[in-house]
């Protein structure tokens, strides 16, 4: 693994870090940051994901040899999906139009984040804080509430744009995968692309 990608790794370890101390903190103070989120839970998988260009290619360079194939295949899938509607060419798109398209993250098998260790900073900042089934829910999705973490996820994007000599570079994980497999070209997501210049 290069010095970058070691370097992106250790701005998603930080990132974790300083959130285990803030809820600990909010304990103390009695006000405990309640999440939802456990293992095997991945409702939230099938929505939009941004990612900046190295969180992505740590997760394409994890990719064990023997499941490079099985990955491609679903990002075909994601994007025989997605590409049609329009919606990856958005900047934000809705997240109520796009969950029912059931464009599942390529990354996901059988209900595990097959990443977990290199999972973007998009998935670690993502804290249900109601119940679980305002996720699985199309409907009661618009009800779900979040824990919100803004100035730690801005600090750890802020990192992120440390690794990127114009800023950090987003469009959507599944987007970034197509690239780095070579079933697409730029211009087909260039639409999607956006930056997050450095502060
Ligand atoms: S955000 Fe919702 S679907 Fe995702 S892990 Fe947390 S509770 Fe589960
Ligand atoms: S990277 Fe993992 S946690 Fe994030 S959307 Fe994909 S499967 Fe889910």
């Amino acid at each position: 693994m290069n010095d970058v990608l070691n370097k992106t790794r250790r701005v998603l370890r930080d990132f974790d870090e300083r959130v285990k101390a803030f809820r600990q903190d909010e304990a103390r103070k009695g006000r405990p940051v309640v999440a939802t989120c456990t293992k095997g839970c991945f409702a939230c998988c099938r929505e939009p994901l941004h990612t900046s260009r190295r969180e992505a290619e740590l997760i394409f360079a994890s990719i064990p040899e023997p499941e490079k194939e099985a990955v491609r295949q679903r990002v075909s899938k994601w994007l025989d999906i997605v590409v049609p509607t329009g919606l990856a060419a958005e900047d934000l798109p809705s997240v109520h139009l796009w969950r029912p398209l059931m464009a599942w993250c390529p990354m996901l098998k059988d209900g595990l984040c097959t990443t977990y260790a290199n999972r973007p900073i998009g998935c670690r900042s993502h804290m249900a804080a109601g119940p679980r089934v305002n996720c699985e829910d199309d409907e009661l999705r618009y009800f779900q509430q979040y824990a919100t973490m803004p100035m730690l996820t801005a600090y750890a994007v802020q990192q992120l744009a440390e690794l990127e000599p114009e800023g950090v570079q987003m469009t959507h994980l599944p987007a970034w995968l197509a690239l780095f497999f070579g079933l697409v070209t730029e211009d087909v997501f260039s639409d999607s692309f956006y930056m997050k210049e450095k502060k």
